[in-house]
């Protein structure tokens, strides 16, 4: 009796000792995202027919395996964080409506209006694609704007999405709040009126910046390469134009054409 309990025992031991799978997927530091350069902009909605900033666009956005979603987050008056792009919702202004009354209109493909949590339960199933958020700015004042990037910021931290996040806005004083709230967070810069160097100083992990920015300052690449920043280019639908973002090793396209783009990177 004694011998069988010797030969089991290592097994047992070795049972107990969690695998090198389950640590890495324990672990909130070492994901392995997509090594591609694509962000589809509000979703893959696009060529598979979903709406914009709905729950299908995402899906589709990590069925495509880019590397980032984007999408965009306001703040409702009853406190919850809303997906949408415009400041309004069928003609109802977001920051003065209840979730509620929101909701009563569904998105055309019959979601509810979505809400920053599902989002985030949805993007913490996979390690491809991360979600890049875009913190709307405030139409009500510097609180509000404080108020809402630390119920986005609760929000990620609640469902434990950090790793999944980059973190976007065009609103300066939001991009360091949650850098304050978060130091470790991923940010990048929408407004395209600050210089790397500048972003950089600032504890920025990248400029976000639109097209013609680039195309009017593009030693920009070059700068933020040798400062350690990012470079993420937006709304890029035209072949012709990835083609210059990719001669110039931008780091990431974002774009309504993200099959488009991936070709392109993969020629
Ligand atoms: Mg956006």
């Amino acid at each position: 009796m004694k011998f069988r309990w010797i030969c089991f025992l290592p097994i047992l031991l070795f049972s107990c000792v969690p695998s090198k799978r389950a640590m890495q997927n324990d672990s909130t530091t070492e994901k392995r995202f997509a090594e591609n350069i694509v962000i589809a902009h509000r979703g893959a909605w696009k060529h598979t027919h979903t709406p914009e900033n709905s729950i299908a666009s995402l899906k589709a956005a990590i069925a495509g395996g880019y590397y980032g979603s984007e999408t965009d987050v306001h703040m409702t008056a009853d406190g919850q964080i809303v997906v949408n792009h415009d400041p309004t919702y069928h003609k109802k202004d977001i920051q003065t409506s209840t979730l509620e009354e929101l909701r009563t209109i569904p998105l055309a493909n019959g979601e509810p209006l979505p809400l920053l949590g599902q989002f985030l339960k949805e993007i913490t199933t996979q390690h491809r694609t991360r979600l890049i958020l875009e913190i709307k700015s405030s139409t009500r004042g510097k609180e509000w704007a404080t108020k809402t990037v630390r119920k986005v910021v609760e929000e990620v931290k609640r469902y434990h999405a950090q790793p999944y996040i980059v973190y976007i806005s065009f609103d300066y004083a939001m991009c360091l709040e949650v850098l304050r709230l978060q130091p470790d967070a991923e940010v990048q810069y929408l407004n395209g009126d600050k210089s790397p160097q500048e972003v950089s100083a600032a504890g920025l992990s990248g400029i976000d910046y639109n097209l013609s920015v680039f195309k009017r300052n593009p030693q920009y690449f070059a700068d933020s390469r040798n400062l350690g920043i990012r470079t993420n280019a937006w709304t890029v639908n035209d072949s012709t134009l990835v083609d210059w973002l990719i001669e110039n090793k931008v780091d990431f396209i974002t774009t309504n054409e993200p099959e488009m783009v991936l070709r392109r990177t993969s020629r």
